[in-house]
């Protein structure tokens, strides 16, 4: 009985110490993975733990997918603002076109200097 809760009271002893609760779990035992400063513990099997390079990959993936699809809505607008601008004739809306365009480029060239 003792043992079932003893890493209740290293999680509360870790909370106390000034550490955070990850999201993550421990991949030994399932329970919640704590992080002080820059090592991360697990309550239970009271041991560092070492996060799996997959999850790193994982958030890379995720990270790379939504630049992608903010690359390809931009992409639209500019098409779209493009279009708009050739078809325009009113002088004060064609400047405001141009700059909704221009603001979309520099966004785009923005984005593609991002590290993915
Ligand atoms: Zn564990």
């Amino acid at each position: 009985m003792r043992d079932d809760t003893h890493h209740l009271d290293k999680a509360v002893e870790l909370l106390r110490s000034g550490a955070t609760m990850l999201g993550q779990a421990c991949p030994a035992c399932g329970t919640p993975l704590f992080k002080i400063g820059e090592q991360v513990m697990c309550a239970k099997c009271n041991r560092p733990v070492v996060i799996l390079k997959a999850t790193e990959d994982e958030s890379k993936v995720f990270r790379g997918q939504t630049l992608a699809t903010t690359e390809h809505t931009l992409l639209v607008k500019i098409d779209e603002a493009q279009s708009a601008i050739e078809k325009e004739q009113d002088p004060t809306k064609i400047a405001q076109l141009t700059q909704s365009l221009s603001n979309l480029l520099s966004a785009l060239e923005r984005l593609k200097k991002v590290d993915r």
